[in-house]
Protein backbone atom coordinates (compact mmCIF):
# COMPACT_ATOMS: atom_id res chain seq x y z
CA UNK A 1 0.00 0.00 0.00
CA UNK A 2 1.19 3.43 -0.44
CA UNK A 3 1.49 6.11 2.24
CA UNK A 4 -0.89 8.68 1.62
CA UNK A 5 0.22 12.24 1.29
CA UNK A 6 -0.86 15.44 2.77
CA UNK A 7 -0.72 19.01 1.65
CA UNK A 8 -0.63 21.27 4.34
CA UNK A 9 0.35 24.37 2.03
CA UNK A 10 -0.91 28.03 2.59
CA UNK A 11 -1.96 28.37 -0.83
CA UNK A 12 -2.47 27.20 -3.36
CA UNK A 13 -3.54 24.69 -1.14
CA UNK A 14 -5.34 21.38 -1.57
CA UNK A 15 -8.46 21.27 -3.03
CA UNK A 16 -11.13 18.45 -1.81
CA UNK A 17 -10.89 15.05 -3.72
CA UNK A 18 -14.17 14.33 -4.87
CA UNK A 19 -13.84 17.85 -6.63
CA UNK A 20 -10.52 16.62 -8.52
CA UNK A 21 -12.21 13.62 -9.46
CA UNK A 22 -15.04 15.26 -11.45
CA UNK A 23 -13.10 17.70 -12.93
CA UNK A 24 -10.91 15.17 -14.20
CA UNK A 25 -14.16 12.74 -15.21
CA UNK A 26 -15.46 15.89 -17.37
CA UNK A 27 -12.15 17.70 -18.13
CA UNK A 28 -12.68 16.84 -22.05
CA UNK A 29 -16.04 16.32 -22.05
CA UNK A 30 -18.73 18.81 -19.91
CA UNK A 31 -22.46 16.52 -19.28
CA UNK A 32 -22.40 15.47 -22.68
CA UNK A 33 -21.64 18.47 -24.52
CA UNK A 34 -18.83 17.66 -26.61
CA UNK A 35 -16.66 20.05 -24.96
CA UNK A 36 -14.30 20.92 -22.19
CA UNK A 37 -15.29 23.81 -19.60
CA UNK A 38 -11.74 25.17 -20.57
CA UNK A 39 -12.64 25.72 -24.19
CA UNK A 40 -16.51 27.21 -23.47
CA UNK A 41 -17.42 30.68 -25.02
CA UNK A 42 -17.78 32.36 -21.76
CA UNK A 43 -20.81 34.47 -23.43
CA UNK A 44 -22.37 30.27 -24.22
CA UNK A 45 -25.08 28.67 -22.53
CA UNK A 46 -23.35 26.06 -21.40
CA UNK A 47 -20.61 28.34 -19.38
CA UNK A 48 -23.95 30.85 -18.54
CA UNK A 49 -25.17 27.89 -16.75
CA UNK A 50 -22.02 27.08 -14.64
CA UNK A 51 -21.42 30.70 -13.73
CA UNK A 52 -25.11 30.99 -12.51
CA UNK A 53 -25.14 27.91 -10.36
CA UNK A 54 -21.88 28.81 -9.25
CA UNK A 55 -23.49 32.10 -7.48
CA UNK A 56 -26.73 30.23 -6.53
CA UNK A 57 -24.35 27.64 -4.11
CA UNK A 58 -22.30 30.32 -2.78
CA UNK A 59 -25.40 32.63 -2.08
CA UNK A 60 -26.78 29.63 -0.13
CA UNK A 61 -23.55 28.36 1.80
CA UNK A 62 -23.19 32.17 2.83
CA UNK A 63 -26.69 32.83 3.19
CA UNK A 64 -25.59 36.33 1.17
CA UNK A 65 -29.48 38.55 1.24
CA UNK A 66 -30.19 39.85 -1.81
CA UNK A 67 -28.67 43.86 -1.74
CA UNK A 68 -24.91 42.33 -1.44
CA UNK A 69 -23.52 41.48 -5.17
CA UNK A 70 -21.09 38.94 -5.95
CA UNK A 71 -18.53 39.88 -8.29
CA UNK A 72 -16.28 36.97 -9.98
CA UNK A 73 -12.71 39.37 -10.08
CA UNK A 74 -9.01 38.69 -11.19
CA UNK A 75 -6.01 39.66 -9.68
CA UNK A 76 -5.97 37.75 -6.42
CA UNK A 77 -6.44 39.56 -3.03
CA UNK A 78 -3.39 42.11 -3.65
CA UNK A 79 -5.28 43.59 -6.55
CA UNK A 80 -7.88 44.07 -3.65
CA UNK A 81 -5.23 46.11 -1.75
CA UNK A 82 -5.63 48.69 -4.72
CA UNK A 83 -8.81 48.18 -5.72
CA UNK A 84 -11.23 48.79 -2.20
CA UNK A 85 -10.20 52.04 -1.82
CA UNK A 86 -10.53 53.28 -5.39
CA UNK A 87 -13.77 52.04 -5.19
CA UNK A 88 -15.43 53.05 -1.60
CA UNK A 89 -14.05 55.99 -1.44
CA UNK A 90 -14.49 59.37 -2.73
CA UNK A 91 -11.56 61.63 -4.03
CA UNK A 92 -10.72 62.35 -0.90
CA UNK A 93 -11.65 59.44 1.38
CA UNK A 94 -10.22 58.10 4.42
CA UNK A 95 -10.01 54.79 5.93
CA UNK A 96 -8.30 52.80 9.19
CA UNK A 97 -6.85 49.58 8.63
CA UNK A 98 -5.84 47.48 11.78
CA UNK A 99 -2.74 46.04 11.93
CA UNK A 100 -2.77 42.40 12.63
CA UNK A 101 0.22 41.00 10.73
CA UNK A 102 1.93 40.44 7.63
CA UNK A 103 -1.00 40.63 5.74
CA UNK A 104 -3.03 43.21 6.79
CA UNK A 105 0.63 45.13 6.17
CA UNK A 106 0.56 44.50 2.27
CA UNK A 107 -3.26 45.63 2.28
CA UNK A 108 -1.55 49.18 4.39
CA UNK A 109 1.47 49.88 2.53
CA UNK A 110 -0.32 49.73 -0.75
CA UNK A 111 -3.83 51.39 0.45
CA UNK A 112 -1.64 54.32 1.44
CA UNK A 113 -1.02 55.09 -2.12
CA UNK A 114 -4.60 55.65 -2.89
CA UNK A 115 -6.24 56.78 0.25
CA UNK A 116 -6.14 58.85 3.35
CA UNK A 117 -5.14 55.84 5.35
CA UNK A 118 -4.56 55.72 9.38
CA UNK A 119 -3.89 52.53 11.68
CA UNK A 120 -6.32 53.11 14.09
CA UNK A 121 -4.83 49.81 15.73
CA UNK A 122 -1.35 47.42 15.73
CA UNK A 123 -0.35 44.40 16.96
CA UNK A 124 3.30 45.19 16.04
CA UNK A 125 4.35 46.37 19.15
CA UNK A 126 3.62 42.77 21.12
CA UNK A 127 5.62 40.90 17.41
CA UNK A 128 1.66 40.27 16.45
CA UNK A 129 1.06 37.71 19.28
CA UNK A 130 -2.53 38.25 19.14
CA UNK A 131 -5.35 40.83 17.58
CA UNK A 132 -4.73 44.31 19.29
CA UNK A 133 -8.02 44.59 21.43
CA UNK A 134 -10.77 46.50 19.78
CA UNK A 135 -11.79 48.25 22.71
CA UNK A 136 -8.51 50.47 21.88
CA UNK A 137 -8.96 50.95 18.79
CA UNK A 138 -9.20 54.38 17.98
CA UNK A 139 -11.91 54.99 15.23
CA UNK A 140 -12.83 57.77 13.24
CA UNK A 141 -16.00 57.93 12.85
CA UNK A 142 -15.78 59.81 9.13
CA UNK A 143 -13.46 57.05 7.94
CA UNK A 144 -14.96 55.45 4.55
CA UNK A 145 -14.75 51.94 5.93
CA UNK A 146 -12.78 50.29 8.35
CA UNK A 147 -10.67 47.21 7.01
CA UNK A 148 -9.49 44.28 8.71
CA UNK A 149 -7.51 41.05 7.78
CA UNK A 150 -10.08 38.21 9.01
CA UNK A 151 -7.24 35.74 9.19
CA UNK A 152 -3.62 36.22 8.78
CA UNK A 153 -2.32 33.60 6.86
CA UNK A 154 1.44 33.83 7.52
CA UNK A 155 0.75 34.72 11.01
CA UNK A 156 -1.56 32.17 12.11
CA UNK A 157 -4.11 35.07 13.84
CA UNK A 158 -8.00 35.20 13.24
CA UNK A 159 -10.67 37.43 14.45
CA UNK A 160 -13.10 34.70 16.17
CA UNK A 161 -15.61 37.77 16.42
CA UNK A 162 -17.01 40.23 14.20
CA UNK A 163 -15.85 43.97 15.78
CA UNK A 164 -18.04 46.50 15.86
CA UNK A 165 -17.64 49.65 13.97
CA UNK A 166 -20.54 51.42 14.23
CA UNK A 167 -21.68 53.07 10.90
CA UNK A 168 -18.53 52.77 9.70
CA UNK A 169 -18.17 50.43 7.20
CA UNK A 170 -16.34 46.93 7.68
CA UNK A 171 -14.44 45.70 4.92
CA UNK A 172 -12.33 42.45 5.65
CA UNK A 173 -10.56 40.84 3.66
CA UNK A 174 -10.86 36.88 4.02
CA UNK A 175 -8.72 35.08 1.60
CA UNK A 176 -8.29 32.15 3.85
CA UNK A 177 -10.86 31.39 6.12
CA UNK A 178 -14.24 32.55 3.82
CA UNK A 179 -16.61 29.21 3.83
CA UNK A 180 -14.60 27.67 6.82
CA UNK A 181 -17.64 28.54 9.06
CA UNK A 182 -20.94 30.25 8.60
CA UNK A 183 -20.01 34.34 8.78
CA UNK A 184 -22.84 36.68 9.28
CA UNK A 185 -22.43 38.73 6.08
CA UNK A 186 -24.41 41.86 7.16
CA UNK A 187 -21.90 42.78 9.44
CA UNK A 188 -19.44 43.56 6.73
CA UNK A 189 -19.96 46.03 3.92
CA UNK A 190 -17.49 44.15 1.29
CA UNK A 191 -15.54 41.38 1.78
CA UNK A 192 -13.16 40.15 -0.68
CA UNK A 193 -11.36 36.91 -0.73
CA UNK A 194 -8.48 35.44 -3.02
CA UNK A 195 -9.78 31.46 -3.98
CA UNK A 196 -6.37 29.72 -4.20
CA UNK A 197 -6.36 29.22 -0.32
CA UNK A 198 -9.62 27.78 1.03
CA UNK A 199 -11.79 27.37 -1.99
CA UNK A 200 -10.75 26.78 -5.26
CA UNK A 201 -7.85 27.61 -7.74
CA UNK A 202 -5.90 30.62 -8.02
CA UNK A 203 -7.06 33.09 -10.67
CA UNK A 204 -10.47 34.04 -8.93
CA UNK A 205 -11.01 36.18 -6.59
CA UNK A 206 -14.51 36.89 -4.73
CA UNK A 207 -15.81 40.34 -4.00
CA UNK A 208 -18.72 40.21 -2.10
CA UNK A 209 -20.05 43.54 -1.41
CA UNK A 210 -23.52 45.70 0.06
CA UNK A 211 -25.47 47.57 -2.96
CA UNK A 212 -25.30 50.94 -1.31
CA UNK A 213 -21.68 51.16 -1.27
CA UNK A 214 -21.38 50.89 -4.93
CA UNK A 215 -20.60 54.29 -6.18
CA UNK A 216 -18.63 55.24 -9.56
CA UNK A 217 -14.80 54.07 -8.79
CA UNK A 218 -12.49 56.91 -8.94
CA UNK A 219 -11.37 59.06 -12.39
CA UNK A 220 -8.65 57.48 -13.28
CA UNK A 221 -9.55 53.25 -12.00
CA UNK A 222 -9.43 50.77 -14.91
CA UNK A 223 -13.05 50.34 -16.42
CA UNK A 224 -12.28 46.83 -15.82
CA UNK A 225 -11.91 46.94 -11.84
CA UNK A 226 -14.66 49.43 -11.30
CA UNK A 227 -16.95 47.04 -9.17
CA UNK A 228 -20.46 48.76 -10.08
CA UNK A 229 -19.68 48.17 -14.09
CA UNK A 230 -19.22 44.86 -13.33
CA UNK A 231 -21.94 44.17 -10.78
CA UNK A 232 -24.37 45.58 -13.74
CA UNK A 233 -22.57 43.94 -16.39
CA UNK A 234 -22.66 40.51 -13.98
CA UNK A 235 -18.99 40.49 -14.31
CA UNK A 236 -18.96 40.40 -18.26
CA UNK A 237 -16.92 43.37 -19.06
CA UNK A 238 -14.23 41.04 -20.46
CA UNK A 239 -13.81 36.91 -20.18
CA UNK A 240 -13.88 35.78 -16.86
CA UNK A 241 -11.62 33.04 -15.05
CA UNK A 242 -14.22 30.23 -16.54
CA UNK A 243 -11.90 27.29 -15.76
CA UNK A 244 -11.12 28.96 -11.78
CA UNK A 245 -15.39 29.49 -11.56
CA UNK A 246 -16.05 26.04 -12.56
CA UNK A 247 -13.60 24.43 -10.24
CA UNK A 248 -15.23 27.09 -7.64
CA UNK A 249 -18.65 25.75 -8.48
CA UNK A 250 -17.50 22.42 -7.78
CA UNK A 251 -16.19 23.26 -4.33
CA UNK A 252 -19.58 25.15 -3.20
CA UNK A 253 -21.64 21.91 -4.42
CA UNK A 254 -18.93 19.56 -2.64
CA UNK A 255 -20.08 22.02 0.51
CA UNK A 256 -23.52 21.83 0.01
CA UNK A 257 -22.96 17.84 0.23
CA UNK A 258 -20.77 18.02 3.47
CA UNK A 259 -23.67 19.92 4.98
CA UNK A 260 -22.73 23.46 4.34
CA UNK A 261 -20.99 25.35 6.48
CA UNK A 262 -21.92 24.76 9.84
CA UNK A 263 -20.50 21.43 9.35
CA UNK A 264 -17.42 22.91 8.31
CA UNK A 265 -17.41 24.70 11.53
CA UNK A 266 -17.36 21.11 13.38
CA UNK A 267 -14.64 20.06 11.40
CA UNK A 268 -12.11 22.37 11.43
CA UNK A 269 -12.50 23.58 15.25
CA UNK A 270 -12.21 19.83 16.01
CA UNK A 271 -9.30 19.61 14.32
CA UNK A 272 -7.32 23.02 14.87
CA UNK A 273 -8.15 22.12 18.76
CA UNK A 274 -6.59 18.57 18.24
CA UNK A 275 -3.52 20.11 16.93
CA UNK A 276 -2.70 23.19 19.22
CA UNK A 277 -3.51 20.66 22.00
CA UNK A 278 -0.85 18.04 20.52
CA UNK A 279 1.67 21.70 20.53
CA UNK A 280 0.82 22.94 23.75
CA UNK A 281 1.30 19.42 25.39
CA UNK A 282 4.76 18.72 24.22
CA UNK A 283 8.24 20.32 25.16
CA UNK A 284 8.72 20.30 21.36
CA UNK A 285 7.14 22.56 20.20
CA UNK A 286 5.65 26.01 21.19
CA UNK A 287 2.78 28.33 19.30
CA UNK A 288 3.80 31.84 20.13
CA UNK A 289 0.18 33.23 19.55
CA UNK A 290 -2.06 33.97 22.26
CA UNK A 291 -4.91 31.16 22.58
CA UNK A 292 -8.06 33.52 21.92
CA UNK A 293 -6.31 34.75 18.81
CA UNK A 294 -5.40 31.42 17.31
CA UNK A 295 -6.32 30.51 13.64
CA UNK A 296 -8.08 27.78 13.13
CA UNK A 297 -7.16 27.46 9.22
CA UNK A 298 -3.10 28.63 9.69
CA UNK A 299 -1.20 26.81 12.65
CA UNK A 300 2.20 28.48 13.51
CA UNK A 301 4.56 27.05 15.55
CA UNK A 302 8.25 26.88 16.25
CA UNK A 303 10.42 23.91 17.42
CA UNK A 304 11.17 24.77 20.79
CA UNK A 305 14.99 24.24 19.64
CA UNK A 306 15.03 26.22 16.10
CA UNK A 307 18.07 24.61 14.96
CA UNK A 308 15.93 21.01 14.18
CA UNK A 309 13.51 22.73 12.34
CA UNK A 310 14.61 22.24 8.57
CA UNK A 311 15.23 18.42 9.75
CA UNK A 312 11.64 18.67 11.06
CA UNK A 313 10.35 19.47 7.50
CA UNK A 314 12.90 17.33 5.46
CA UNK A 315 12.09 14.32 7.46
CA UNK A 316 7.97 15.60 7.17
CA UNK A 317 8.23 15.34 3.51
CA UNK A 318 9.61 11.80 2.89
CA UNK A 319 6.45 10.83 5.40
CA UNK A 320 4.13 12.02 3.01
CA UNK A 321 3.31 15.18 5.24
CA UNK A 322 3.74 17.95 2.62
CA UNK A 323 4.56 22.09 2.67
CA UNK A 324 4.79 22.65 6.07
CA UNK A 325 7.37 25.14 6.19
CA UNK A 326 6.55 28.79 7.81
CA UNK A 327 5.54 32.21 5.60
CA UNK A 328 8.92 32.54 4.13
CA UNK A 329 8.40 36.27 5.94
CA UNK A 330 7.89 34.38 9.28
CA UNK A 331 9.90 31.04 9.75
CA UNK A 332 9.18 28.28 11.67
CA UNK A 333 6.19 25.82 10.94
CA UNK A 334 2.75 26.40 9.78
CA UNK A 335 0.09 23.38 9.33
CA UNK A 336 -2.82 25.39 6.94
CA UNK A 337 -5.92 22.64 8.09
CA UNK A 338 -8.46 23.93 5.17
CA UNK A 339 -11.92 22.46 4.24
CA UNK A 340 -10.52 19.83 2.58
CA UNK A 341 -8.43 18.68 4.66
CA UNK A 342 -9.65 15.23 6.25
CA UNK A 343 -8.98 13.87 9.90
CA UNK A 344 -6.88 11.59 9.14
CA UNK A 345 -4.75 14.28 7.47
CA UNK A 346 -4.22 15.92 11.25
CA UNK A 347 -3.99 12.42 13.22
CA UNK A 348 -0.86 11.92 10.66
CA UNK A 349 0.41 15.26 11.43
CA UNK A 350 0.22 14.78 15.29
CA UNK A 351 1.52 11.42 14.70
CA UNK A 352 5.06 12.67 13.24
CA UNK A 353 4.96 15.46 15.39
CA UNK A 354 5.60 13.18 18.63
CA UNK A 355 8.07 10.75 16.55
CA UNK A 356 9.92 13.53 15.59
CA UNK A 357 10.51 14.94 19.68
CA UNK A 358 10.90 11.17 20.69
CA UNK A 359 14.25 10.34 17.52
CA UNK A 360 12.16 7.46 15.71
CA UNK A 361 11.88 9.24 12.58
C1 LIG B 1 -2.55 34.85 0.21
C2 LIG B 1 -3.17 36.06 0.80
C3 LIG B 1 -3.22 37.27 0.09
C4 LIG B 1 -2.58 37.44 -1.26
O1 LIG B 1 -3.35 36.82 -2.24
P1 LIG B 1 -2.93 36.96 -3.79
O2 LIG B 1 -4.07 36.27 -4.48
O3 LIG B 1 -1.62 36.25 -3.95
O4 LIG B 1 -2.84 38.38 -4.11
C5 LIG B 1 -3.84 38.34 0.70
N1 LIG B 1 -4.40 38.25 1.90
C6 LIG B 1 -4.39 37.09 2.61
C7 LIG B 1 -5.05 37.04 3.93
C8 LIG B 1 -3.77 35.96 2.07
O5 LIG B 1 -3.76 34.82 2.77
Amino acid sequence: MTRPIYNFAAGPAMLPAPVLRQAQAELRDWQGRGLSVLEMPFTGEAYGEIERQARADLRRLLKIPQDYRILFMQGGASAQFALVPLNLLGRDGRADYIDTGHWSRKAITEGRHHCRLRVAASGAGQGYDGLPDPDAWRLDPRAGYCHITHNETADGLQFHHIPDTGAVPLVADMTSDLLSRPLDICRFGLVYAAAQKNIGPAGLTLVIVRDHLLRPARPGTPGLFDYRSLADNRGRLNTPPTYAVYLAGLVFRWLLDQGGLAAMAVRNRRQSERLYAAIDASDGYECPVRPADRSQMNHCFRLTDPAREADFLRKAEVCGLLNLGGHPARGGIRASLYNAMPDAGVEALIDYMAAFVDGQV
